[in-house]
């Protein structure tokens, strides 16, 4: 069901009388905080007064962003780090501990795998990578000493989408189990995965949150007691956001819900147009009804965003000649901003495998992702059409 959430896109967690009568929460730009005096730091210490102390264990602006991220969740707590990745990273550290397995979907962001699979075992942490959407294949990886299962969805590059509703008849045989959703590509506009049996929900807030293509950002959001754990695990390995960043994304949250509105409907509009187009062979996009997992999407989503995958009817070269002859559309990695931005994953993110291993993870010679921005959708099918017309 969809939530109102534009006004909590404006006004959540922000003080509503702020420093100086100013209507935009302050940027606290400070790494330290001082005491008036003896008496002060015993009222902190005591924890009979809340304030701060020093910029690794929290900072104005933060707590803001965190407080809002947290209420369009639906989250009892949240905490930002400086990137998605360092949100993923000290997560995992704080909840597992030396001799416990985790399992995680192989379709998962590159670099959250290879931090499992390379560098957990270093660590005594065994991570066993199931197939995205084989709910018996979890099922049957699930040992005594599993602590976390972790998935995204949708996922990159094809959108695959979790079926939380079989996830969820997992958990309930497992309940120990932690269940850690990367929700970065549904946004809690389209999907709030903690409603759905998740535990914890992280967001790269790079991408959609922060949504101007300006900041590296990452949260994690879930119960009090499971973020408190984390915000301990970060005072000491800091990866804070800086408070600067905290009011970009305070920023871009605002416009948060009119942006998701224009971004579904501008995927809509053009992955149907990609998929009727006689140059492109495969259009991957949750609302289409091609999609493998359109039904559970239209059942656990609201919308889908604005990611599309398709495969160009060419080869390499007729890609690398589409990709040239891009006016508007910008070639570079990220999703969720303004601007719109393409990649062409055989000669980006998997540019040291060879063709042979691209084809075994499916990253064909003519893939594409493209990431559907806020011009006017005419103006992009234009843009694709002209380049369409080079190869
Ligand atoms: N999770 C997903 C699904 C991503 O796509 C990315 C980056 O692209 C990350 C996490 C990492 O986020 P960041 O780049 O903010 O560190």
């Amino acid at each position: 069901m969809k939530k109102k959430i534009s006004t909590d896109c404006i006004h959540a967690g922000e003080e509503r009388f702020k420093s100086y009568d100013s209507i935009t929460t302050p940027i606290v730009q400070s790494s330290t905080f001082v005491f008036k005096n003896s008496e002060e730091i015993r009222r902190y210490t005591q924890k009979e007064h809340f304030r701060y102390e020093y910029g690794r264990y929290g900072n104005p602006t933060q707590r803001a962003a965190e407080h809002k991220l947290a209420a369009l969740e639906g989250a009892e707590a949240a905490v930002l780090f400086a990137s998605g990745m360092s949100a993923i990273i000290n997560t995992l550290l704080a909840v597992l501990q030396n001799g416990d397995h985790m399992i995680i979907t192989d379709d998962a962001y590159g670099r959250t795998l290879s931090f499992c699979k390379s560098w957990l075992p270093k660590w005594g942490i065994e991570a066993t990578v199931v197939k995205m959407g084989d709910y018996d294949a979890i099922e049957k990886a699930i040992k005594p000493n599993t602590r976390v299962f972790f998935s995204e969805s949708p996922t990159n590059p094809y959108l695959n989408i979790m079926d939380f509703s079989q996830l969820r008849e997992i958990k309930e045989r497992h309940p120990d189990m932690i269940v850690i959703s990367d929700s970065t590509f549904a946004t809690p506009y389209n999907q709030r995965p903690l409603e759905l049996g998740a535990d914890i929900v992280i967001h790269s807030a790079t991408k959609y949150l922060a949504g101007h293509n300006d900041i590296l950002a990452g949260v994690v959001l879930g119960s009090s007691g499971l973020v408190q754990n984390i915000v301990e695990f970060q005072k000491i390995m800091g990866g804070v956001i800086d408070p600067h960043c905290a009011y970009l994304l305070i920023r871009g949250l605002k416009t948060f819900s009119i942006r998701m509105e224009r971004l579904n409907q501008s995927g809509e509009i053009i992955a149907e147009w990609l998929e009727n187009h006689p140059n492109i062979r495969r259009c991957y996009y949750p609302a289409l009804k091609s999609h493998p997992q359109h039904e559970v999407a239209e059942r656990e989503m609201n919308g889908y965003g604005c990611v599309t995958t398709f495969e160009l009817d060419g080869d390499l070269e007729d890609s690398k000649r589409f990709l040239d002859n891009l006016k508007l559309c910008y070639i570079g990695p990220s999703l969720g901003g303004c601007e719109t931005l393409i990649t062409h994953p055989a000669t980006v993110t998997y540019y040291n495998c060879t063709r042979d291993e691209r084809y075994e993870l499916g990253i064909l010679d003519n893939l594409f992702r493209l990431s559907v921005g806020l011009e006017d959708p005419e103006d992009i099918i234009a843009d694709l059409e002209q380049a369409m017309g080079k190869i």
